[in-house]
């Protein structure tokens, strides 16, 4: 970052980077407001003790200024640094009341007739201090209200008791570094704001598109190429998602279902293997639509697909496999090499239900399905089986 005689460069923001500064500053900044207003309205309260002790002739016009004008103000200011409103307008409206203020504050010094009067016209330089770090209000308008500070204080100052030129050099020889002092504070302070929050934009930016990236990368390690349809990671990924979100009951009631295309090497070796793949992504994409969509269907290797249907019993997992059976010989994919009387693509099917609730139980199902599936194959394809588990201790029957 550039310095300039120790001072951090303002960093250069694009729009939606100022709009968005704009936005989270204003963030909490109407609470520091009030607090801020609170604290020097308790201070400029307290002062008329000092008018009093100090200059004792106008302790009438003090009080009438400082809690019959600028207590009542105050008032209004703290209701309206509430309302919504954009949070600039109100750093302005804060920091004219700051100034109104000071105003009132010469005009009371002014009126008195003490000749250390002057003397007392010192405490000018903390309107001056209020306006540039008090307030904490962007650069421009802290040098705007500091131009506006001055006019009042030296405005007045030549009709303040005691005055004579000298005591104006004086005052000018505290006032004039003090001004310089805070306004470099306020410009110092801004700056680093904005660079804390360009730094803070840039990682969060970088975040976003690293999170992005993941989900990508995620969506891609989980997903068949050819198919689109989740693979065996995927698969995983979805019985881990069941085992944390569904009910034991309905965890204990799932149906697996291992798909396998029929005579699939001959249909590699008769059409090419471009054709094998435009064929398994076509079995895929009718047996996807066939199934209701909270069951997982996945590519689970080669010609074989695996549908894992939460809460469903041996009737409707029947009841599956015969439509998916159905739709996939009904969508009439041309397959002439099959051998016997088969002349279009058609699946196997073997059916297990059961628990998936651990690892072992898993395994059990697909080991199950996996024989129903042997089966219907020696069965001659096409049709589907629900094999016996531990749990169901019938076979349904065969498609
Ligand atoms: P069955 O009816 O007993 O299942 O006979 P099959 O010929 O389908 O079974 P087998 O396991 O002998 O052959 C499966 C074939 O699937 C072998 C392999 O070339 C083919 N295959 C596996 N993955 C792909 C793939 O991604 N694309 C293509 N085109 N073929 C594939
Ligand atoms: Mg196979
Ligand atoms: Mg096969």
């Amino acid at each position: 970052m550039d310095t300039w005689l120790g001072l951090d460069a303002r960093p250069r923001m694009n729009a939606d980077e100022a709009a968005t500064y704009e936005r989270r500053r204003a963030h909490g900044r109407s609470r520091e407001l009030v607090q801020t207003t609170i604290k020097v309205m308790f201070f400029y309260l307290a002062c008329v003790v000092a008018d009093m002790a100090l200059l004792g002739d106008v302790t009438v016009l003090s009080v009438a200024l400082r809690f019959g004008l600028m207590l009542p103000l105050a008032a209004m200011l703290l209701i309206y640094q509430l309302k919504v409103r954009p949070i600039r307008h109100k750093e302005y409206v804060t920091l004219g009341f700051m100034l109104a203020a000071n105003l009132a504050w010469c005009v009371i010094t002014v009126a008195s007739d003490n000749p250390m009067a002057i003397n007392y016209f010192y405490a000018a330089v903390l309107f001056q201090m209020v306006v540039t770090i008090g307030i904490r209000a962007p650069f421009r308008a802290s040098l705007a209200a500091t131009l506006a500070c001055f006019l009042i204080n030296y405005g007045f100052i030549s009709f303040v008791a005691g005055w004579d030129p000298i005591h104006g050099l004086y005052h000018l020889a505290i006032y004039i570094p003090t001004v310089v002092q805070t306004l470099i504070a306020s410009y110092q302070l801004e700056a680093e704001r904005l660079i804390n929050f360009v730094q803070m934009y840039e990682n969060e930016t970088l975040k976003q598109e690293l999170s992005r990236q993941n989900d990508v990368l995620e969506r891609l390690a989980l997903t068949d190429p050819l198919t689109q349809l989740p693979n065996r990671r995927g698969t995983d990924a979805e019985v881990a998602r069941l085992r944390a979100h569904l009910a034991p009951r309905e965890i204990a009631q799932t149906a697996i279902l291992i798909i396998d295309v029929d005579h699939f090497k001959a249909f590699n070796d008769g059409y090419g293997h471009a054709a094998g793949d435009d064929c398994l992504a076509r079995v895929a994409r009718v047996m996807r639509r066939e199934l209701p969509g909270y069951a997982h269907l996945a590519r689970h290797g080669g010609e074989e697909f695996l549908a894992v249907i939460p809460h469903c019993g041996p009737e409707t997992a029947a009841r599956h496999a015969e439509s998916l059976r159905r739709r996939v010989r009904a969508e009439a994919i041309a397959h002439d090499h099959a051998g016997g009387s088969a002349r279009f693509v058609t699946i196997s099917i073997g059916a297990a239900c059961g628990s998936i609730a651990t690892d072992a139980a898993l395994d059990d199902l697909l080991q199950s399905a996996d024989r129903a599936l042997y089966a219907v194959k020696a069965d001659g394809r096409n049709g589907w089986r629900l094999a016996e588990t531990e749990d169901d201790g019938r076979a349904l029957g065969v498609g």
